[in-house]
């Protein structure tokens, strides 16, 4: 549905600039906000192009940071990782845009702050696996999964950015 135009109504002359739509699911984690680094990550998202479908700040239950990290329970950092993720308020985001879940990937960098390239958001701001400021997607599947699990129905937006023609062609 996302790839009709919004009259519903097929048009082939659009079919060349349609390209697939995806979700992303990207948190700034507790060190991001105690840090206050929260406007400077929104803001790299922002500057991309993509476009912002969902923001609040929240404080984690442990239900939902072990469920959303249900794939890691098995290691040995895993209590960690639930504590510092339920050790303050995080900001949950959902961002759209074709391509967005691997640039999202890519703008944030390596899981390891240390080994992400200098321009990268963990590699501009952090220096620690354990504290690498912000979470996003590793598949569109997931960014589904994620946006699902952190936020309720009607907290999403749909809404056309006034920009989207200087965009895209
Ligand atoms: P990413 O967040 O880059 O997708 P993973 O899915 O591998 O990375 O891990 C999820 C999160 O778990 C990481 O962002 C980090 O906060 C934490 N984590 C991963 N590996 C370690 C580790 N060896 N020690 C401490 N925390 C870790």
């Amino acid at each position: 549905a996302r790839n009709s135009n919004e009259t519903g109504i097929f048009l082939p002359h659009l079919v060349a600039s349609m390209e697939q739509v995806e979700e992303t699911y990207i948190m700034v984690k507790p060190d991001g906000v105690q840090r206050g680094l929260v406007g400077e990550i929104i803001s790299r998202f922002e500057k991309k192009g993509f476009k912002l479908i969902g923001l609040k700040l929240f404080q984690c239950p442990k239900d939902l940071a072990e469920e959303h990290y249900k794939d890691l329970n098995s290691k040995p950092f895993f209590p960690k990782l639930i504590e510092y993720i339920t050790s303050g308020p995080v900001v949950c985001m959902a961002w759209e845009g074709a391509g967005v879940v691997a640039s999202a990937r890519k703008l944030i960098g390596s899981t390891d702050p240390l080994q992400a390239e200098p321009g990268t958001i963990r590699g501009d701001l952090a220096v620690q696996t354990g504290r690498n400021v912000v979470h996003g997607s590793d598949s569109p599947e997931n960014g589904k999964r994620e946006i699902g699990l952190w936020f309720k129905e009607g907290e999403l937006c749909q809404w056309t950015p006034a920009q989207a023609q200087w965009l895209r062609e």
